[in-house]
């Protein structure tokens, strides 16, 4: 068969190359790849969301299933463009996607179905939104409702802070129409996990846990990134808290979607504060976390390729996804400055070296080529994610591969996965 995956990330690595182990994959196109993703796929330059392009190719490459990796062409209607032309793909409609896509949708969502969330309210007046911040006191998360690529919640210590937040996002309107309408919520506390199934709309399979590390730097400090590396399993998912995710929050999702007519296909995922061994919900997003991908599909056993034709024919629950025992940690490698201003084209050097190591991956995020070398081209630059007999063994592993590359400036937290350690 041929696969088309859409993305240029790390987590699109990750599936390229899992799909690459699949007897059942002839060629695999990717748009728009990474110096990576081009080792094991053709790399195609279309923009993502223009979905005629993408259909055109499809076409006259006779490919048989897309795949989705991020959120942008999904909540632009990807979905529903394709299934129009009667072409298989992998991932939810416009309608499904919006519990990602607005956060007023997720939240009032929630709030129908007794899905366990924050407490919170809706507002599209910036006066208003202020007297309630006022009233309500620090600390208080506010939220733009549209995608923001990551950077539109803002988890306020103080009501100056989040006054500000609210100016940013409703007067300077800094995210545009993402801001049109700001959710003011109560700021949970817990530990955080991160929970991703796979489901056809009616079968829900858990994929195993993970935990990942959003902020720059080390015991969590500094702004937030899309992720500075994850691992898997974590120990805040036990398997009292697994089944109370799937019947407080994952079937009540799948479920409370379909009532409303809406049929929701692919993965989901729910970004989870857990308290007291109570799991609420801080987001849902309606696709493959990156970098949780990293570590969940190197530690995935069955055919990946078996689990997305289930999905896209609707037969979940004829199979058995089996998964490896071992430990998995990956360690993103973020270009200096990151999240903030940062330089591209920097030469990455020691990656054949890391090759030769058994049971390490390196997952390409942020790069090119350029004259036959690999340069930085992103924030993010690699995912270096090791398999070990334990988190503390995957966890060497993975530094150390890191020590072995190098490019000008680069970033890494020292202590990914040590939460799971303590
Ligand atoms: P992503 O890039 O993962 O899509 P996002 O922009 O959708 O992120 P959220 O994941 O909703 O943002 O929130 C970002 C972070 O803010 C969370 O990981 C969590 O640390 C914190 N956060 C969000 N909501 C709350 C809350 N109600 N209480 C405490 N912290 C929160």
């Amino acid at each position: 068969m041929k696969i088309l995956v859409i993305g240029s990330g790390g987590r699109e690595h990750a599936i390229v190359w899992k799909l690459a182990q699949s007897r059942q994959v002839d060629k695999i196109y990717c748009a728009t790849g990474n110096a990576g993703i081009a080792e094991i796929a053709e790399c195609i330059d279309v923009d993502v969301t223009n979905f005629d392009a993408l259909l055109d190719l499809v076409k006259y490459e006779w490919i048989d299933l897309t795949i989705v990796g991020p959120e942008e062409p999904l909540s632009k209607g990807i979905v529903d463009a394709f299934e129009k032309e009667g072409r298989r793909i992998i991932g939810p409609t416009k309608a499904a996607a919006q519990l990602e896509s607005s956060k007023v949708f997720a939240k009032e969502f929630m709030k129908r179905h007794r899905i366990p969330t924050a407490e919170y309210k809706v507002f599209t007046s910036y006066l208003h939104a202020e007297d309630y911040v006022r009233m309500k006191g620090a600390p208080i998360v506010i939220k733009a409702d549209g995608l923001a690529a990551g950077k539109g919640v803002i988890v306020a210590s103080t009501v100056d802070e989040a006054i500000d937040a609210l100016r940013l996002i409703m007067k300077e309107r800094v995210f545009g129409e993402a801001g049109n309408k700001v959710v003011v919520e109560e700021c949970l506390k817990g530990q955080e996990a991160s929970f991703m199934v796979f489901t056809d709309g009616k079968t829900i399979v858990p994929m195993v846990s993970s935990q990942d590390h959003k902020r720059v730097f080390d015991n969590d400090n500094g702004p937030n990134t899309g992720g500075m590396g994850a691992y898997s399993p974590t120990p805040v998912i036990t398997e009292e808290i697994q089944s109370a995710v799937m019947d407080t929050i994952m079937r009540p999702t799948i479920e409370g979607l379909r009532s409303e007519g809406i049929k929701y296909k692919g993965i989901l995922y729910a970004g989870l504060m857990i308290d007291n061994g109570q799991p609420s919900v801080l987001e849902f997003n309606c696709r493959l976390g990156d970098p949780e991908t990293q570590p969940v599909l190197s530690r995935l056993d069955t055919d990946i390729m078996d689990i997305f034709m289930a999905v896209a024919d609707e037969k979940l629950s004829s199979i058995d996804i089996q998964w490896k025992k071992e430990a998995s940690v990956c360690v993103v490698i973020a270009s200096g400055g990151y999240p903030g201003r940062y330089e591209k084209g920097k030469i990455i050097s020691g990656l054949d070296e890391v090759k030769a190591m058994d049971g390490v991956m390196v997952f390409h995020a942020g790069t090119a080529f350029n004259n036959n070398e690999i340069v930085t081209n992103g924030g993010r630059v690699l995912g270096v994610t090791a398999l070990g007999r334990d988190i503390k063994d995957a966890k060497d592993r993975a530094y150390e591969a890191i020590r072995k590359i190098h490019f000008e400036g680069m970033h890494y937290r020292k202590d990914i996965a040590d939460k799971a350690l303590l």
